[in-house]
């Protein structure tokens, strides 16, 4: 991979320069809406705090990173050429292909003229009397601009652990987030790792087999389910590149725009011998059937879900040998899949291996980080390398990150102390002329489907406003609480919006977010995009002009 160089595009001593756009964020969302606002004839700038394209396939380079959608559910859907262009070679694709085609679509289409790498934006002010927004980067520089898309990823905020004594290991530390770019060996290797979430398991389960000794310090366990990942052969690729049509119309009809839907049954009307069947079933297949693809209920019914926990700690138990271990890998604070699901290869059988262990630590907690490794009230367990899968400040994190301020240097981040408003998840009532691609209250699910359409969305109301002469819009107030209102109900009854996770806002070593909120629309996509779309078709009239 070609590393970029770092230019810039801002002039220095002759104040900031100035463009139509400026994105922020050069991931799936920056790189799709940079193509749209060329297209639209906006000069766009897009700045990216890493050193190349690819946002979160960019910084999370952990052994065994890949995706949990269908390679080919997952990629873009707007060029005829790409699709025909680009062949995935597994089902579900690592992480250095994910960046292969990511830079393979930026390059495509010679986007990177426009982006300036290793620029991380600092602050983002808006200027009541031009309508126009000023970005500082954390260099100092600064460029101006009238629409500010902010594309920066829900999980792009990755949190340390609250432990004593982090950043004091002598040795290689880092969290998966920032996995280092230089090739590094673990062969050998006294190895530990803090987290149980789907980052950390797909990391145990690739670097067991390498390191001399992994030790896993797990406090709560999460549910997984197999991927059942494998290679495309010729024959299916072909397939694949005939049905993208038909492919993209089933991700249109689910509510979470991957492939699987549903079953319509109940799970107590099902008699168990075929509920045990199916679930077998499910569990063989691959990616999120047994998740988003399971009796209607499992997710609402407690009864239901209850039944289905037990089918997949049976599992657990079949497959860990030490009774004991395969008790401590199951869930007993949450109900499956009532956090997002990891997707495993063969994760529980590490616990079978001999150089693997795993501590609760619950049962035993984390004192501090020494030097020499990982203090817990019994012992200290020594290591060569430490690892963070400590997971990420979810969704409104990203946003925290950056002073943004609209009028009157209201500051978001203080708006969204307690709870974030927006309008559709797209704009925020004294923000104009913000836009944001993933931000809190959107549909999410298989992201890329997710962000096509934000994108297309916005770029149409840019479009509205500029062949009316608009320089200002924002979402009016009563809009806003409407929607807020919708966003809430649309939970209400759904057994994970009772768990802590990211998804919940829970982060417990970031102050203040410790309540759980309501981050996404969970209305399901397809009701997302009729309303959505009934907002455009009706004119916007949500929306005030200037
Ligand atoms: P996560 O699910 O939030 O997991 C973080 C883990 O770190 C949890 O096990 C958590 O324990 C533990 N932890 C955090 N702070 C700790 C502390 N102070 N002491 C001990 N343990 C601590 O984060 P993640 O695994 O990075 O996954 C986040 C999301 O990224 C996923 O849900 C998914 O949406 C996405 N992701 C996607 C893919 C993919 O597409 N293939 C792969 C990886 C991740 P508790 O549970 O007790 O808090």
């Amino acid at each position: 991979m070609v590393v970029q160089e770092t230019k810039s595009f801002l002039a220095t001593g002759t104040g900031p320069a100035t463009y139509d756009a400026i994105v922020i964020g050069a991931g799936v969302s920056g790189i799709y809406q940079l193509y749209r606002l060329r297209e639209l004839g906006l000069r766009t700038l897009v700045f990216e705090a890493g050193s190349d394209v690819g946002g979160t396939w960019y910084w999370n380079r952990y052994p065994g990173a890949r995706f949990d959608s269908e390679s080919w559910s997952y990629g873009y859907s707007f060029s005829e050429d790409v699709l025909r262009e680009w062949e995935w070679p597994e089902h579900f694709a690592a992480q250095p292909d994910t960046l292969r085609y990511l830079n393979f679509v930026a390059e495509k289409f010679d986007l990177k003229r426009d982006m300036q790498f290793n620029a991380r934006v600092a602050s983002a002010r808006f200027d009541d009397g031009s309508d126009c927004w000023t970005i500082t980067l954390e260099s100092g520089e600064r460029a101006t601009a009238s629409f500010l898309v902010t594309a920066l990823g829900p999980l792009s905020a990755h949190t340390m652990p609250n432990i004593p004594g982090v950043g004091s290991f002598d040795g290689p530390a880092f969290h998966t987030a920032r996995w280092p770019r230089e090739p590094l060996s673990l062969e050998g290797k006294r190895v530990g790792i803090i987290g149980t979430g789907a980052t950390a398991i797909q990391t145990i389960q690739t670097i067991a087999k390498e390191v001399c000794h992994l030790t896993v310090f797990q406090r709560n366990p999460n549910w997984a389910a197999p991927l059942n990942n494998s290679r495309i052969s010729p024959e299916e690729q072909t397939r694949i590149k005939a049905s993208y049509s038909q492919i993209f119309e089933r991700c249109r009809e689910t509510a979470t725009c991957f492939i699987h839907d549903p079953d319509p049954r109940k799970t107590l009307d099902v008699p168990p011998d075929k509920r045990e069947a199916f679930w077998e079933k499910l569990y063989s297949e691959p990616g999120f059937g047994i998740w988003v693809g399971n009796f209607k209920d499992i997710l609402i019914n407690e009864e239901a879900n209850a039944l289905v926990s037990a089918f997949m700690a049976k599992k657990i138990r079949q497959r860990v040998k030490d009774p004991g271990v395969a008790d401590k890998l199951i869930p007993k604070n949450h109900g499956f899949g009532t956090r997002r699901l990891p997707l495993e290869s063969g994760y529980y059988e590490v616990y079978n291996r001999d150089n693997v262990l795993l501590v609760d630590i619950n049962e035993t907690p984390i004192n501090r980080i020494e030097s020499r490794g990982v203090r817990c009230s019994d012992q200290l367990h020594e290591f060569d390398i430490l690892i963070y899968a400590t997971g990420f400040d979810g969704v409104t994190g990203p946003y925290d990150r950056i002073d943004i301020r609209g009028p009157e240097d209201r500051s978001l981040k203080e708006d969204w102390k307690k709870l974030p408003r927006t309008f559709l998840g797209m704009l925020v009532e004294g923000f104009p002329n913000m836009f944001m691609i993933l931000g809190p209250h959107t549909a999410r699910g298989n992201i890329p489907r997710n962000i096509e359409e934000i994108v297309d969305w916005q770029t149409q109301l840019i479009k509205h406003m500029r062949e009316r002469g608009f320089s200002r819009v924002e979402p009016r107030a009563e809009a806003v609480d409407r929607w807020v209102d919708a966003v809430n109900k649309a939970c209400e009854g759904l057994l994970f919006s009772q768990i802590d996770s990211w998804q919940t806002g829970i982060n417990k070593n970031v102050e203040g977010r410790q309540v759980r909120r309501v981050l996404g629309y969970y209305g399901g996509a397809v009701k997302y995009r009729n309303i959505s779309q009934k907002v455009a078709a009706g004119g916007y009239r949500e929306f005030l002009f200037g």
